[in-house]
């Protein structure tokens, strides 16, 4: 058994009761290692064909990564994964905070639930025992009560972690996602809903095993380094800056190779709100449901959100498991609010100028009502905004919308509308499973305001800014992720330096040289898929990637644990094996890649005829045969061949 795993997997029947714990064959570790490639090949062989993604043939998976435990820094996410009711595919979210290392010092790699309940239950876990416990009690509490009540009812020597979920979950939302850690959400893909239908409202782990390692103290000198680099932290004058640096980001013909100190800077002193202004400047952040610009947000309406209104309230800064970095916060709420963590990026872009709101207490109030509930604020923002085009457009009145008045940026109506989705409550109910499922309800052309890729609303990154986020949103197993790759992504990755024939972007280039479908951007587009399935089966943030692979040594780490040297070459075909069992699972699930389809407006058609992305299209559909052979598999329809299949064994 190779160091770093605990080499079991925790197996829960819920319509049974039955549990058991399964010994993982080594093959498996050698081909897909840990994490989210250990998940996707249990899931690839144990969900059937046409699976009800709410019924008990569905598997839900909570993993760890072989890094977590170990030592090494960065590595503490935990990947939650099911086949989604959101999208029909393969579905992940993966998240921070302290569960993680909980699901191995429980002495398992992942915890693999089936079946249906018959009646609400939690896991219960710790070094003896792993027990479905009754949860009638429980149901009905939002997510912060759900800790808080299992912490108490759990007293022991360890405070348990838990992941669980809100009402949302509960209700089955489509848009609900895995809460931990008192509104940290693993929340894409809709696998909230998934835990709903099962009737397990929580899962919670008191273990305390340690992780073996082969060169513990190699692994720490390592980590050492790499804290050094965090922790050298230049003065970063003010948010002003950081958007005016937008600003000349979004004038320049000419752009320049992307190096993620930056991005860590911004990390280190606001998290990722940093971000707000500079995004919405450049032409990163979407505004007014992707129609509009930074004409109709502009520098004055943004700096109502800019980085240090998120920051002022701080009552403590956030760190996962095993992170040097830090870049949540926990902020004291609205006058009369409790506490809560600080909003997101994708949360105040969504909640903001997604829907031309720049009310800066209703994100943080709207913010907490989503963690509390368990609801993924990107799909929860996305969704307000359609609604919101389809009322300027008549398609929804006032009789629709219980009487509210749903005009761009009415900040009042949005806090109103998802209390409404979090209850399933008059025009709540239409929508709280995302705007796709809206738009079919609604009819009348409403599909054209609904930005999505195969059902998951669009993340707060432009597609027409960086087309590399176009091809992932349109390529990746779970469609419509931003976590996964973009042509700036791969810029600060920097794999080109360890892996040699890999294209090594120039210092300086022409911007539009960015839109070019050529083979090169496929390579790139797939050097990322591959990468980052690697940092999900090793369990490391992607915002320690982004410091790029020479100072975030994830392949030296991942030696010095297993005390088995593995080449660069040989990690990223890890990731690939990855990709393609994933893209294995979507077939059997009867999904076809190439009817998985990014919004119009999303890709430039028609073009945006004025602002930082004027003039702007993605052809998309040119790159996907040269991103399908990256892997082996057939380049006209996507489907993994034989071949690709027999060489991992599946
Ligand atoms: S950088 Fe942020 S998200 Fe990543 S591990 Fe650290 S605190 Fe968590």
């Amino acid at each position: 058994m190779g160091l770093g795993y605990t080499g079991k997997i925790l197996v829960v029947d819920l319509t049974t009761g039955r549990i058991r714990s399964e010994t993982v064959p080594e093959w498996i570790y050698e081909q897909f290692l840990s994490g989210v490639g250990l998940a996707a090949w249990y899931l690839y062989r144990h969900i059937p064909t046409d699976a009800d993604p709410l019924g008990p043939e569905n598997v839900l998976g909570f993993a760890a990564g072989a890094l977590t435990g170990t030592g090494s820094l960065f590595s503490g996410r935990w990947m939650v994964v099911g086949k989604s009711p959101l999208t029909g595919c393969w579905g992940e979210a993966n998240c921070g905070g302290t569960f993680a290392p909980a699901i191995k010092q429980c002495g398992y790699d992942g915890i693999f639930f089936s079946g249906i309940s018959p009646h609400p239950v939690y896991l219960f876990a710790d070094n003896n025992t792993a027990e479905l416990r009754d949860a009638t009690d429980l149901w009905g509490l939002d997510a912060g009560a759900t800790e808080a009540r299992l912490c108490a009812m759990h007293p022991g020597r360890k405070r348990p972690r838990i992941a669980c979920i809100g009402p949302a979950g509960e209700r089955q939302s489509l848009i609900a996602g895995v809460v931990h850690d008192g509104g940290r959400l693993a929340a894409r893909a809709g696998l909230g809903a998934v835990m709903g239908a099962k009737r397990l409202k929580a899962v919670a782990l008191a273990g305390s095993q340690r992780i073996k390692v082969h060169d513990r103290s190699g692994v720490l000198r390592l980590s050492r380094e790499v804290s050094a680099t965090v922790q050298n932290q230049p003065p970063f004058v003010s948010g002003k800056v950081a958007a005016y640096l937008g600003r000349l980001i979004r004038v320049l013909p000419t752009q320049m190779e992307t190096d993620g100190l930056l991005y860590k800077m911004i990390l280190r002193k606001w998290g990722t709100v940093g971000m707000n202004q500079m995004s919405i400047e450049m032409g990163d952040a979407p505004v007014q449901n992707w129609r509009g610009t930074h004409h109709d947000f502009d520098l004055d309406t943004s700096s109502r959100l800019a980085p240090e209104v998120f920051t002022r309230p701080v009552v403590a800064k956030y760190f996962c498991y095993s992170c040097p970095l830090g870049c949540g916060a926990l902020v004291e709420g609205a006058p009369g609010a409790p506490r809560g963590h600080r909003p997101e990026y994708e949360t105040a872009m969504a909640l903001g100028p997604l829907c031309l709101n720049a009310d800066s207490d209703s994100i943080f109030q709207m913010n907490e009502m989503l963690n509390r509930a368990g609801m993924d604020s990107i799909s929860a923002g996305a969704t307000i905004a359609f609604a919101m085009e389809c009322y300027e457009h008549g398609l929804i009145t006032r009789a629709d919308t219980d009487g509210l008045d749903l005009s761009w940026g009415n900040s009042a109506a949005m806090v109103a509308l998802i209390d409404k989705m979090i209850r399933r409550e008059g025009i709540g109910d239409l929508l709280a499973d995302g705007s796709r499922m809206a738009a079919r309800r609604i009819g009348a052309g409403s599909g054209r305001f609904a930005m999505h890729a195969g059902g998951q609303e669009l993340p707060m990154h432009d597609s027409r800014f960086d087309p590399g986020f176009a091809l992932h949103y349109a390529v990746e197993p779970a469609p419509g992720r931003h976590t996964v790759g973009s042509f700036l992504y791969y810029e600060m990755f920097q794999l080109w330096r360890e892996i040699e024939d890999l294209p090594d972007p120039s210092r300086f280039y022409l911007k539009r040289r960015k839109y070019d479908t050529d083979l090169e951007k496929a390579r790139m587009a797939a050097a990322c898929s591959q990468f980052v399935n690697l940092l999900n089966a090793a369990g490391i943030c992607l915002f320690g990637a982004f410091l790029g692979i020479r100072r975030l040594p994830v392949f030296q780490w991942l030696d010095a644990v297993s005390g088995r040297p593995r080449s660069p070459e040989v990690y990223l075909q890890i990731g690939a094996n990855i990709q393609t069992v994933r893209q294995a699972f979507n077939f059997r699930q009867g999904i076809d890649p190439l009817v998985i389809r990014v919004s119009d407006r999303a890709l430039g058609r028609p073009p945006q005829s004025r602002g930082a992305n004027e003039g702007r299209s993605v052809a998309v559909e040119k790159l996907l045969k040269d991103y399908f052979r990256q892997f082996g598999w057939d380049e006209g329809t996507g489907r993994p061949t034989e071949k690709a299949l027999g060489d991992i064994n599946l």
